[in-house]
Formats: structure tokens, sequence, C-alpha cells
């Protein structure tokens, strides 16, 4: 089964005045093994709560997302939980890393959650730190590393469970230009290296370019763009 499809999802929000707004109006999507797709479009024009949906954060209205094969419509929330911790990696805007704790244990967190052992968890998250290019970090706290690194550090999480997806959110949207084009590389790397499908949502045109395919949402629809 590819990596992601999704199938005719809507997704409407209580609007105003007692009414309903629909922002996803029968989307349908499938990604390939080792695809990298771009997203754009407008501000309000529904990037994020497609990406959730389609990383299996939300459940559409109506329609239905399978990823690798798993169908999430209708799960209850542990079962949507277990779908995207299986198969799904997300990097966002804001790293989202938790401050408290170093590099090596933010990246170790997810498969500590899966029910890894500590020993073996902690080289697991050495060998993805290393493939960033943070061996140097590891004990590093999120505040004592540029917003570059903390990014990577953010991507080498989200590759911690082996996802056959990796989801981006403006990736890149709060680094200067050559940072970003440093995370960019990072990213199509690792799309090289592991065969990794990638969805990635942003305003910036460098990075939509490097994408297999680019796909403009408008009026709760995909166009080529
Ligand atoms: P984008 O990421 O393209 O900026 P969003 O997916 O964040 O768009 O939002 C699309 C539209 O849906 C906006 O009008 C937003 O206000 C609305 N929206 C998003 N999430 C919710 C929600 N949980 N409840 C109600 N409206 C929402
Ligand atoms: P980001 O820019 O970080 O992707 P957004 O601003 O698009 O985040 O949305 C952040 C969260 O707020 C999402 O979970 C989205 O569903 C929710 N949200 C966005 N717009 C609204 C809204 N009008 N009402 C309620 N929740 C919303």
């Amino acid at each position: 089964a590819p990596p992601l499809e999704a199938v005719d999802v809507h997704k409407r929000y209580p609007g105003p005045a007692g009414g309903t707004l629909e922002v996803l109006r029968g989307i349908s999507l499938t990604v390939e093994a080792g695809e990298a797709v771009a997203i754009i479009g407008a501000s309000g024009a529904g990037k994020s709560t497609l990406l959730h949906i389609i990383g299996a954060l939300d459940l559409p209205t109506e329609g239905d997302v399978r990823l690798g094969g798993t169908s999430i419509a209708g799960l209850a929330p542990t079962e949507l939980a277990a779908v995207r911790n299986r198969h799904v990696g997300f990097v966002f805007q804001f790293h989202h890393l938790l401050k408290e704790f170093t590099a090596l244990e933010n990246v170790m967190m997810p498969r500590l959650i899966a029910g890894g052992r500590p020993a073996d968890e902690r080289a697991v998250a050495r060998g993805l730190l290393a493939a960033v290019g943070l061996e140097s970090r590891v004990d590093h706290k999120p505040t004592e590393m540029s917003g570059g690194e903390q990014q990577r550090v953010a991507v080498a999480r989200a590759l911690a469970n082996d996802p056959l997806l990796l989801l981006a959110d403006e990736p890149s949207g709060n680094l200067d230009h050559h940072t970003s084009q440093a995370l960019h590389d990072l990213l199509f790397d690792i799309r090289e290296q592991r065969g990794t499908s990638m969805v990635l949502v942003t305003h910036n045109l460098e990075l939509a370019d490097r994408a297999d395919r680019v796909l403009h949402l408008t009026e709760g629809g995909l166009e080529s763009a």
C-alpha cells in the first residue's frame, strides 16, 4: 500500500452564526513511497487542517485517510494515536522540543513511549542525531542550541519511529535564508537515504520547487500548481 492515501476528505468546522465552515471539500491525494509533495495556499486555505488529518492528528468529517494501508476513519483517539506513532513523523515551524530535556532525551522520547528500553533507545537516538549532523550536541538542551540546530533535533525526533511519511508545516519558517537551505538539504538527504515520503506545507518557493509535485490548496480542493 502507498504510505498515504487520502480519499474524498471533507472537513467541516462549526462556523459563524451557527453555520458550518467547510474547509476541505473532497480532497483525494496519494503519496507514493519516496515521493515528496509540497502543498501551497493562502493563509486560512486549510493547509494545517489537511496536514493534521493526513497525519492522523485529527479525523475527517467525511472520507478516509489510509496510512500504509491502515484506515483511520472512525478510530478512537488511542487507536488513532497508535497509527500516527507507527507511521508519521512531524516537523512544525516551531520545534516543540521539551525544554527541560537534552537533544538526546528529546529524540529518545517517542521510542521510550512506544515501550523501548532506555539503553537501546539511547543508541538509536545517538545515531539519529549523528544523521542530522548533531553528534556534538547530544547533551545540549534546546535553549543551548541555535534555531537551525533545534529544527534538526526536531527532524531527528520525527524520524525516531522510522515513519513512512514525514509531514512538515513551514519547517524553515522561523529560520534565516542560509539556515533554511541547510534544513531543506537535510530533508531531501533523508528522503534520498531512507526513502521516506514527505508532505511539505510551505510558503517557501525554494522548498516547494524541490518537491516532485506542488499542489495548490484553494477553495477546499487541491490543484496542480
Ligand atoms: P492554513 O493552515 O491554510 O492557514 P487552517 O487549516 O489553519 O489554514 O485553517 C483553515 C480555516 O479553518 C480557517 O478559516 C480557520 O480559522 C478554520 N479553522 C481551523 N481550525 C479550526 C477549528 N478547530 N475550529 C474552527 N475553525 C477552524
Ligand atoms: P500553525 O500556523 O502552527 O500551523 P495554526 O495557526 O494553523 O497553526 O493552527 C494551530 C491550531 O489552532 C490548529 O490545531 C488549528 O486546528 C487551530 N485553529 C486554527 N484556527 C482556529 C480557529 N479559528 N478556531 C479554533 N481553532 C483554530
